[in-house]
């Protein structure tokens, strides 16, 4: 059985700049992911690629088997069965709230439109709320008005740009939560686009990492973060820290921190970078390996400390905030790395 959508080596340019260059990926059917990356890295243009907005230069989109689009051309967006979420909502502003949920239905009749728009206000938490109008909603409830309306029509794949930038912290978590439930529950299969990393880790069954208009990485979340494939990856994802090391005999590597275990292949001599996360440095008054703390930045729960090494390179640490130590202080620390991320240098 195909993917219910193939990007097959898909390039595009804004009159002679390209904005996404030979990209690939496939998304199987009720599977919920992600592209990620910097301001300007090209996941926009993959998106409106993929909803018809955006032509193509080269490579093809195909959507349950079907060609879509290729460079010749493509179905108009509104015969794509696709839905887009935009950062904006774009709602109508002068129709109520089930009036802008059933302009995504198109030639139903009256009752049937009526239950489908019931059904959906229902399963986004918009009961009850049929004759409002936009300006009467919060931010979060906007979203699941747009959302709704995406989702009216059952597309085969729902695109979501931002959908969440323009919410405020606690209410973008809890909304991005709840989205990703009912998108499982109903077996939606979707694309969000983000720069934001928590909003690509919770619709991460798979994440794309874009950089410079391709993709880096295409993997789970758990893979981008524990197993970046390139050091762009690993800068972007996360934080951390690359240190100097050079590989020994017995698959060790020499840093200054330690002799760490797992030189991934590389032979001895190379001299390579080794990745290394605020959760790799424990805290342990009784240790007998310190570094310095040169900066702290407090996170209600946890301090982050970063912490310069004999040489001058530093270090990352996330301890509990109880933890309380001042800048210019010994840490004393031990090691809890469970893989080593290394490239070379
Ligand atoms: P952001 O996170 O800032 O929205 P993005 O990763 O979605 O960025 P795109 O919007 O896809 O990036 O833009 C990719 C590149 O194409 C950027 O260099 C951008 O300046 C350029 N670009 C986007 N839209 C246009 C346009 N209409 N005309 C010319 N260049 C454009």
């Amino acid at each position: 059985m195909p993917a219910l959508l193939e990007v097959r080596g898909i390039s595009c340019r804004y009159e002679r700049r390209a904005a996404v260059v030979d990209t690939s990926f496939t998304l199987e059917q009720g599977m919920v992911a992600s592209l990620l990356g910097p301001s300007g890295c090209g996941k926009t243009t993959v998106l409106r690629a993929i909803a018809g907005f955006q032509a193509l230069d080269a490579g093809s989109i195909h959507l349950s088997g079907h060609c879509i689009a290729d460079r010749r051309g493509g179905l108009p967006p509104e015969r794509r069965k696709l839905s887009m979420v935009f950062q904006d909502h774009a709602l109508f502003p002068h129709l109520s709230v089930e009036k802008n949920v059933a302009a995504g239905l198109f030639a139903r009749a009256a009752a049937e439109t009526r239950d489908i728009v019931q059904s959906i206000l229902e399963k986004v938490g918009l009961a009850g709320m049929n004759h409002r109008y936009p300006h009467e909603l919060s931010g979060g409830q906007q979203q699941r008005v747009a959302l709704a309306r995406a989702l009216a029509p059952s597309p085969q794949l729902l695109l979501m740009d931002e959908p969440f930038s323009n919410l405020d912290p606690d209410l973008r978590e809890k909304l991005r939560q709840e989205v990703y439930g009912l998108l499982q529950d109903i077996g939606a299969t979707c694309l969000l686009v983000t720069h934001d990393q928590q909003d690509a880790f919770t619709f991460g069954e798979r994440v794309g990492v874009m950089r410079d208009g391709a993709i880096e990485q295409w993997d789970t979340a758990y893979r981008v973060y524990h197993e970046p494939a390139t050091r762009f990856v690993a800068d972007f994802i996360g934080e951390g820290v690359f240190i100097d090391g050079v590989v020994s005999a017995g698959n060790r590597i020499d840093t200054e921190l330690a002799s760490l275990r797992g030189a991934a292949g590389h032979p001895p001599g190379t001299r390579v970078k080794v990745l290394i996360r605020p959760d790799d440095i424990i805290h342990d008054d009784n240790s007998p390996r310190c570094a310095t703390i040169t900066q702290r930045a407090f996170r209600g729960e946890n301090y982050l400390y970063t912490l310069a090494l004999p040489s001058g390179a530093e270090i990352l640490s996330l301890v509990p905030s109880h933890h309380n130590h001042a800048v210019g202080e010994d840490l004393g620390i031990v090691l809890d790395i469970d893989h080593l991320v290394v490239f070379p240098a």
